[in-house]
């Protein structure tokens, strides 16, 4: 049986995985970058162990840093989070051949669905309805321009190892189709290493809905049911709920079934998402399966009543699941909203900073997870996630108003915050209505965004944080930190230009 996990992530996920390992008795062992050593995680865990310079790929990216940390610390298990190594299959087969127990799966599922075409393939192998489109890397521009006739533009482009809402192109019009091809050819060779493409049909009136797996080593596998994912910016969710306005019972019954044919397909085990693009006629369409925990995760936990993380441990101990798919069923309502270190007004920039005072809300029904304190200062290295703000309610309507209170309880002075934002989205009638889609921030951006004069210093910060975000995503944190520099220059040039607003 494990009895000590280290744990190589930092922030609220970190501290997260080390809650549950406190209910088992198992002891922590934490690893830190040095701009980390005050950091929650550390404070928390039992051990800690500093594995290098504040740049990810000089520390939490480093497979051997983590693995000398384990064997110091004497830690029989290494559970990865979500970012970093969590989907890194040399990471898994590392472990394994060190003799340490990987909390998650195999490095042979997370190849396979890492890599978005294998993906496809296995998942039509195994059944699974993906969205319409080329099932091979595109080499002949040609054959693609017939295939994008048949299903009709528009059409996304995506490379095969993309990720985190990166490396996707929409295409509109016919005659774009081959120049966007090749330029997302060399973006994704640039950003990826690896310039395989393919065309998938363009969902209109998209909403993204994926299922919980779990799966044990003894061929288990049942799903947690859904979350509504549809809140995005950028590809990148800000909301999640459990559970979805949008399915009926046929058609939730239908897609747990195939989410778990699809994690059987690679013989899965572990806690698993298998994400779904669904139309307005409830059509669904496999997307891609996360190899991991999910940061939405806890909306599960809450209308599930299931804590994923000691089912992750159970099932790396070998143990079967412990209950049935009929065992489980969704409970009330639970939302979701990700509080971070930004200026939504701006962008959705990145605010790292020195938190002044923090006042999180408490309550029924209410779970925090987070990991700051007054006189943090957030790293502008990482994913500036402050807290994840967890509600859940009997019904919806009792969930949006609860969670409508927590924000307003939530108070962070020092940095900008999208907490107001929230705000704004727990009072939008079509939020409330549940009737939304993908576009529901674009579509309803006035309403959402405080009106501010876009001058052209702000444009020019808001294509920088896209740069920022890209190369963030793309893990080459070194140009991300230097750029970083730079706009701390260009802040001072605003200032001192008399645009002291920024
Ligand atoms: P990533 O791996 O980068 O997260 P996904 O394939 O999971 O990329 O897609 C992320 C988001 O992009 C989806 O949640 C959805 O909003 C949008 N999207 C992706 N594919 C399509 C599509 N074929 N049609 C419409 N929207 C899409």
């Amino acid at each position: 049986m494990i009895k000590k996990i280290l744990i190589a992530n930092r922030g609220e996920i970190a501290v997260r995985i080390m809650r549950t390992c406190r209910e088992m008795n198992i002891t922590t062992v934490a690893v830190y970058s040095e701009i980390d050593r005050s950091s929650m995680h550390v404070r928390y865990a039992d051990e800690a162990y500093c594995i290098g310079s504040p740049v990810a790929s000089e520390s939490y990216l480093v497979i051997d840093k983590i693995i000398e940390a384990a064997k110091k610390s004497g830690a029989d298990a290494i559970h990865p989070g979500y970012g970093f190594l969590s989907e890194n299959a040399a990471f898994s087969e590392r472990c394994k051949k060190e003799g340490i127990i990987f909390i998650g799966p195999d490095a042979y599922a997370i190849t396979t669905m890492g890599d978005k075409i294998t993906a496809r393939k296995t998942m039509i192998a195994a059944g699974v309805s993906v969205v319409p489109g080329t099932t091979e890397s595109i080499v002949d521009e040609d054959k693609a321009l017939e295939i994008v006739k048949e299903i009709g533009v528009p059409v996304m482009i995506k490379a095969s190892a993309g990720g985190g809402g990166k490396g996707m192109r929409l295409v509109k019009r016919i005659e774009d189709v081959i120049p966007s091809l090749r330029a997302a050819k060399s973006e994704a060779k640039a950003a990826f290493g690896n310039d395989a493409v393919y065309i998938e049909k363009y969902i209109a009136s998209p909403h993204h809905i994926e299922f919980q797996i779990l799966a044990d080593k003894h061929g288990t596998v049942v799903h947690l049911f859904e979350r509504e994912c549809s809140v995005q910016r950028r590809h990148q969710k800000v909301i999640e709920e459990s559970p979805s306005c949008l399915l009926t019972p046929e058609v939730r019954y239908k897609m747990g079934a195939a989410a778990v044919a699809a994690a059987k397909a690679v013989n899965y085990h572990s806690a698993g998402t298998i994400e779904f693009i669904v139309d307005d006629n409830l059509n669904y369409y496999f997307l891609e399966m996360n190899t991991r925990l999910q940061v939405e995760h806890p909306v599960t936990e809450r209308v599930v009543g299931v804590d994923l993380v000691k089912e992750q441990i159970n099932i790396a101990n070998n143990l079967p699941l412990s209950f049935k798919q009929e065992d489980l069923m969704q409970s009330g309502h639970s939302i979701q909203c990700r509080i971070y270190a930004e200026d939504t007004d701006k962008n959705f920039m990145p605010c790292p900073g020195t938190i002044q005072h923090v006042r999180e809300p408490h309550g029924f029904g209410v779970r925090i997870d987070g990991y700051v304190f007054e006189g943090f200062e957030i790293p502008l290295y990482y994913d500036p996630l402050i807290a994840k703000l967890i509600v859940w309610g009997k019904t919806r309507e009792e969930t949006i108003s609860r969670m409508r209170r927590a924000l307003y309880e939530y108070k962070i002075t020092g940095i900008k915050t999208s907490i107001k934002f929230l705000a704004r989205i727990m009072d939008n009638p079509v939020f409330i209505s549940g009737n939304y889609n993908t576009h529901f921030i674009e579509n309803n951006k006035n309403e959402l965004f405080a009106k501010i004069e876009q001058d052209e210093l702000h444009m020019d910060i808001a294509a920088m944080v896209a740069f920022f975000d890209y190369h963030t995503t793309f893990k080459k944190q070194e140009i991300c930190t230097k750029k970083c520099l730079e706009m701390n220059e260009w802040k001072a040039y605003g200032r001192s230009a008399g645009m002291n607003r920024l």
